[in-house]
């Protein structure tokens, strides 16, 4: 048996096989030992076997997932013989003595950047499958096989790091647990494994020898078992056991309120990613959806989802929430999360770069896009916008001028819309000094604590070396919790925590005795909330240690 240590991201037991993933990360040689001619022929071979691999993928594709879902491989069979793309790609070996790898890699980038920066829909969402098609050459000319992130049976993921991206298409039902590498605690891989309910360590040295071989993470420990010993499996599974209980018991308190012994009132909300974890809410009882993680649409797809693909997922958010809120909080792109046909820059300090509403205001058209379905899905639930990274008052009316637009565009075509609530993110200090006059101007503030962290500590959230110095429970931070939710409360806009320091137990009395509205939590932290909230009084002195706030 091997044990190996690193921070756990969420108390739980995960229990099977461990399944290496290997992320394809390959240095490509630009000058070839071999002639032009040989080079040729390698390229002439990887095409054939790309068209093989191409021809069992559209099979597998038309079973699974119907004929104009499979088309795109078709598509890409097209693209693997294109007379334009194949020139390219012979000239650069032919003219600069090239290795073919290095001539599909290239052209491949010129190829995505010119569809990209082309004004038609279709040859821009090109740009992504010729990058597809040009990876697929460039693995089989390198000899790299890329793995399937998952198979037919339930794995613990083993990797050196995980995309949000990569992490958002995971089919939920084959994944036990993660083990990585790389990756901080307050990453969105992180929020998205605490959203999941997934068990997932990250920092820890991990051994390419454990593919295949049984595994335990015991995230309460913060360790991963590799081979447990029967013993220890025995132990471990008796604790999984008592997990599974637990939250058992825990159903208990399905549609008990969240109300404390001297009767204040607080909104449990759920934080979602996708349509998927609706089911989530619903099985945990949320009382609404407080954070709609929006950008994981648009992370999920090859190019801009359309008008009509939101609405159709608003939409179903609204109706099987049967008329609870919904905070849909508009695109937050930029940063970690990245869509490559986005085509953002790379940037010297992307936290604090070109992201969220920024790209919103800037590309209008995207945002408006977003902004009428929100508003088309209105109709059916009780819809609310939120706006994210809000620096200024000036952003916050620029952005409902928009909504405006959108709103008197569509009612002049006629289209059904409900009442809408605004809002905001809190997360930068800037913000919180404005609290008082961006709470005249919405309906609602929802504190990120994520990124409200991150930017009063100046702590990068995503760089794991900085973890032991990321302390969200900084007075400062508290500070700005407390100085928000008046600040809100004087203005008739309430107050809700929409970051991951919600969920944190320790703090609920002091987030209630704050005053605080509301608190979105992921949702398999919605029942032990419940649990704190009705144990609490609060005309009686504080139970825990208030922090220095
Ligand atoms: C936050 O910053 O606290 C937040 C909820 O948003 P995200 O984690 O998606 O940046
Ligand atoms: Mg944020």
């Amino acid at each position: 048996m091997k044990v190996a240590t690193g921070k756990s991201i969420l108390d739980g037991i995960a229990i099977g096989p461990l399944r290496f993933y290997h992320k394809v990360d390959t240095e490509i040689v630009m000058a070839s030992k071999l002639t032009p001619a040989e080079e040729l022929s390698r390229f002439a071979t990887a095409q054939g076997k790309a068209q093989e691999q191409l021809g069992t993928l559209y099979e597998k594709a038309l079973e699974e997932v119907g004929e104009d879902n499979a088309a795109i491989f078709e598509i890409h069979q097209m693209m693997v013989e294109d007379d334009d793309y194949v020139e390219a790609i012979q000239s650069i070996i032919e003219t600069q003595g090239a290795t073919a790898e290095y001539a599909v890699f290239t052209t491949g980038d010129n190829f995505a950047a010119t569809f990209a920066a082309m004004d038609d829909a279709y040859m821009k969402a090109r740009a992504v499958d010729v990058k597809d098609i040009s990876r697929r050459l460039v693995n089989i000319l390198t000899g790299v096989v890329e793995g399937n992130l998952l198979g037919d049976q339930p794995v613990i993921l083993v990797a050196d790091d995980l995309t949000p991206s990569e992490t958002v298409q995971m089919d939920k039902s084959k994944l036990l647990g993660f083990v990585t590498r790389k990756g901080s605690t307050n990453s969105h891989t992180a929020i998205l494994a605490r959203t999941m309910n997934i068990p997932a360590l990250i920092g820890v040295e991990i051994d390419e020898a454990w593919d295949g071989k049984p595994g335990i993470i015991d995230g309460y420990n913060h360790c991963v078992y590799v081979e447990p010993t029967a013993d220890l499996a025995g132990s471990m599974q008796k604790k999984h056991n008592e997990d599974l209980q637990q939250r058992a018991l825990l159903q208990g308190l399905k549609g008990k309120e969240n109300v404390t012994l001297d009767g204040r009132h607080v909104n449990l909300y759920a934080n979602i990613g996708n349509v998927g974890d609706v089911g989530l809410v619903l099985q945990n009882d949320a009382s609404g959806i407080g954070l709609f993680r929006s950008e994981f649409i648009y992370l999920n797809a090859q190019s801009y989802p359309t008008e009509d693909e939101q609405f159709a997922i608003y939409k179903q958010v609204a109706e099987t929430m049967g008329g609870r809120k919904v905070i849909i909080r508009t695109l937050d792109i930029g940063a970690d999360k990245q869509a490559d046909y986005f085509q953002l820059e790379k940037e010297e300090n992307p936290a604090l770069g070109f992201r969220a509403i920024r790209i919103c205001l800037t590309r209008k058209e995207i945002f408006k896009t977003q902004l009428r379905a929100i508003l088309r899905a209105s109709a059916y639930g009780k819809v609310s916008i939120m706006f994210p990274m809000i620096i200024s008052v000036r952003e916050v009316r620029d952005a409902k001028d928009i909504l405006a637009e959108c709103r008197k565009e569509l009612a002049s075509e006629g289209v059904a819309m409900g009442e809408v609530e605004i809002g905001i993110m809190i997360e930068t200090p800037a913000a919180v000094a404005m609290a008082d006059e961006l709470a005249q101007e919405v309906e609602f503030f929802s504190l990120g604590t994520n990124d409200l962290t991150q930017y009063t500590l100046a702590i990068d959230r995503q760089n794991p070396r900085l973890d032991a110095f990321y302390d969200p429970h900084h007075p400062a931070v508290l500070r700005m919790i407390r100085h928000t939710i008046e600040a809100g409360h004087r203005h008739n806009c309430w107050v809700g925590i929409c970051g991951e320091l919600g969920a944190d137990p320790k703090l609920t009395e002091t987030f209630l005795r704050m005053g605080v509205d509301e608190l979105s939590v992921s949702p398999s932290s919605i029942l032990p909330l419940r649990k704190i909230v009705r144990s609490l009084d609060l005309t009686k002195e504080p139970t825990v240690v208030n922090p220095p706030v």
